[in-house]
């Protein structure tokens, strides 16, 4: 295992179940300590496609059951799952009509919420439509809204606590089943043979032979698959992206205690949930009009935010909640997403014999780490037992739902799914 973020310690706590000998090797210092440690950690279930959907409404059950998911204690304190609903404003180019049929086909309870509704319910909302997001030097930024937007509600979703600690639970969990971690050592070389991966090579020179090696590298898992070599038969690209998100008051009536929900608005391209303390934690959805930073070296990005983007979101913030008061300075953060072409995450065999990789998470895939180990698991028994994961995609079926998710929608070589194009998948 290369990576010990929320992904791969659940991939180790899912192949140690499985029987196999796990060492997870970890340049960082702990579990969870790199991209994870800076995510949002919102659960949610809009997503664009049916398998998606119900990747993330099985995980969430894993979630609510957390320690019945490790299957043990973890003496650090287990993560809590924060119910609080989700909304999410309908707008021009996303009006969730399609995501709407899945989740009736699904079960996901959920109602559509007209102008009126909605300043009902969250008075603090201006349900009014400013599409397209714009930047704030636009001079139309400012223009009265055109027309009132409706918007999707479920009181399913939320958000974890702690997404650090979750890490260490599910890597807590795997020491149980026998994994070992190994921290503050990089893997520099992909080890092998004429056709299969034989182990790893760190920086110390030292090598870890193993007939499976799996790639959960968060941001600089592109550049483990280059090392790998297995980026010939990929017809889906990743690479870090880097992202900023900021905590900032809410205002009265708006926080956690008053049961506000997270937020999804596309219309002028912001997310944002209740954070506790009174906060808000407010993130962006990549509007057309924001530059997106690709990073070729993920080493290199500076994880203090930029005052332009912060400057951007609390403008934005204020549109949408007019009472929201823009704090004096920014606090917030800087990390990076490992974004694909069509924002859906690779979980997937490679053309190497015995190399996988769950990567390409797209800012989007904290929600889905309990499936996503459990999807490794059966993709590497399946394929080191013989079987052409790529030629006949297995297929998972959910304990909780009953229904099957066909793996192949993760593949490395899927035609790119018709999606919303932004970290929303
Ligand atoms: C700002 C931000 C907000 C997000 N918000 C949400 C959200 O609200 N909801 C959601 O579902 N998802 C969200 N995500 C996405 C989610 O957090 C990620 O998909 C997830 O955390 C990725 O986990 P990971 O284990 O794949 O990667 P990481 O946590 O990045 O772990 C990769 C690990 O690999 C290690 N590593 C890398 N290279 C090497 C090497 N050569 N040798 C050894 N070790 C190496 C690193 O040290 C790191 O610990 C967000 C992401 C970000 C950045």
């Amino acid at each position: 295992m290369i990576g010990a973020g929320v992904i791969g310690s659940s991939v180790a706590l899912e192949l140690a179940r499985s029987g196999y000998d796990v060492v997870a090797v970890d340049k960082g210092p702990g579990a969870g300590t790199g991209s994870t440690s800076a995510s949002s950690a919102i659960i949610r279930f809009s997503y664009s496609t049916r398998d998606a959907i119900i990747t993330s409404w099985e995980a969430a059950r894993r979630w609510e059951n957390w320690e019945q998911h490790l299957g043990v204690a973890d003496p650090d304190g287990l993560v809590r799952y924060i119910p609080t609903g989700n909304l999410i404003f309908r707008t021009t180019g996303y009006d969730g009509a399609a995501m709407l049929e899945l989740w009736d086909e699904i079960g996901i309870p959920h109602e559509v919420l007209g102008p009126a509704e909605l300043r009902d319910r969250f008075p603090w909302l201006d349900p009014g439509k400013f599409y397209p997001p714009k930047r704030i030097d636009d001079p139309a930024f400012g223009d009265d809204a055109t027309e009132e937007l409706t918007a999707i509600y479920t009181e399913q979703g939320g958000f974890i606590d702690d997404p650090t600690l979750a890490a260490r639970n599910l890597a807590h969990a795997a020491r149980h089943h026998g994994a070992e971690f190994r921290f503050r050592s990089e893997v520099v070389g992909i080890e092998r043979s004429a056709d299969a991966v034989t182990g790893v090579r760190l920086s110390s020179g030292e090598v870890i032979e193993a007939p499976v090696v799996v790639n959960v590298g968060g941001p600089h898992s592109s550049g483990i698959n280059r090392l790998a070599g297995v980026t010939d038969d990929m017809a889906i690209s990743h690479r870090a992206l880097r992202q900023e998100v900021f905590a900032a008051p809410a205002p009265t009536g708006a926080t956690l205690e008053d049961g506000t929900p997270l937020v999804a608005d596309l219309d002028v391209g912001q997310y944002f949930r209740p954070q506790p303390g009174g906060m808000f934690l407010i993130g962006g959805t990549e509007p057309e009009c924001d530059e997106l930073h690709w990073v070729d070296d993920p080493d290199s990005n500076s994880e203090y935010p930029t005052g332009e983007v912060w400057e951007t979101y609390m403008m934005r913030m204020a549109r949408r909640v007019p009472e929201f008061g823009v704090p004096s300075q920014p606090t917030g953060l800087s990390a990076l997403y490992d974004a694909s072409d069509d924002w859906v995450p690779i979980y997937d065999r490679s053309s190497l014999h015995g190399f996988f990789m769950a990567c390409g998470t797209s800012g989007n895939q904290f929600k889905n780490a309990p499936l996503a180990g459990q999807y490794l698991r059966e993709i590497v028994d399946a394929t080191m037992s013989g079987h052409d994961h790529d030629a006949d995609p297995v297929k998972f079926r959910g304990a909780f739902t009953g229904r099957d998710v066909d793996l192949g929608a993760f593949s490395r070589r899927r035609e790119p799914a018709v999606t919303s194009g932004t970290v929303m998948g």
